[in-house]
């Protein structure tokens, strides 16, 4: 079914707009572990919105395929990053890696918005249920990184590194191996640099509000940061406006991604 959606494809360094594709009408059509689909119901969450849609499936496939997501304000982009984070993770802490995940954020406030959303989005994971799901599905969507063969399931570890909060009180944080660090990008920087913050377990990395991030001088420290990451890593970018400047960046930081596109209406 369209939805009056663009896809917004590109080509050697040309874009163009095609009439979008729309796969994975339900969150039920996308392979999510069932502890994931009852967070949802019990949230509310009963469709997909489109930026989610179109954005989900993607992330989950094999090999994983690093994305651009443009929508508007409102349009639910949390959820679209954070529901395959949760799941690409296995749902829970594994001890015997770092930070699997970096989520990179303009602003303190949202650091925390985010958080609450991925926690409320991971909270009561079963992983026994999902065992017959989760363990072979290498072909399948959603193949884990690093997930934990506890089958106890100890809760995914989040961390916050903000500026405003005492670095020591961060550093610790850090190093109490947090599976998803949610993150501005001075003091992530700062804590890189000046404590050698080790960031080499990192596979999945979010740029959000990615314009608010420019906006707000923070293109040099996403580059420092990007090049501390491993090259293997899925990188997204999601933002309401996508400027000159955040193009450039996303063909240097991001590898072939798909690029998602909503009308304003969407
Ligand atoms: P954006 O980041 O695109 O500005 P948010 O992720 O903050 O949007 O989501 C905006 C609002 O929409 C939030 O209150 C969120 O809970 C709600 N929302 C997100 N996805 C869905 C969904 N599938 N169904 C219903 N409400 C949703
Ligand atoms: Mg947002």
């Amino acid at each position: 079914k369209k939805e009056g959606t663009k896809l917004l494809k590109q080509t050697k360094g040309k874009t163009k707009f095609t009439k979008g594709e729309v796969g994975g009408g339900s969150f039920q059509s996308m392979g999510l572990h069932p502890s994931l689909l009852r967070s949802l119901t019990l949230r509310g969450y009963k469709v997909p919105t489109p930026i989610q849609r179109l954005s989900i499936p993607t992330l989950l496939a094999n090999p994983p395929r690093d994305l651009v997501g443009m929508a508007r304000t409102g349009s639910g982009k949390t959820l679209a990053y954070m529901i395959p984070l949760v799941q690409r993770l296995g749902g829970r802490h594994a001890s015997t890696f770092g930070t699997r995940a970096l989520i990179l954020v303009p602003a303190r406030e949202l650091a925390l918005q985010v958080l609450k959303v991925g926690k409320e989005l991971a909270r009561g994971w079963n992983a026994s249920e999902g065992a017959a799901h989760v363990g072979d599905n290498n072909d399948d969507m959603g193949a884990n990184i690093g997930a934990s063969t506890n089958s106890k399931g100890q809760a995914l570890r989040w961390g916050i590194v903000v500026g405003g909060e005492s670095m020591d009180e961060q550093f610790e944080m850090i190093t109490s191996n947090p599976d998803v660090v949610i993150a501005t990008p001075g003091r992530l920087l700062h804590l890189a640099v000046e404590m050698n913050l080790d960031l080499h377990s990192v596979q999945y990395v979010v740029f959000d509000e990615a314009d608010r991030l420019f906006e707000m001088g923070f293109s040099t420290a996403l580059t420092e940061i990007l090049h501390r990451l491993p090259s293997t890593r899925q990188t997204l970018l999601f933002s309401a406006t996508l400027p000159k400047s955040l193009v450039e960046f996303a063909k240097a930081g991001l590898q072939d991604p798909k690029l998602v596109r909503l009308d304003a209406e969407s």
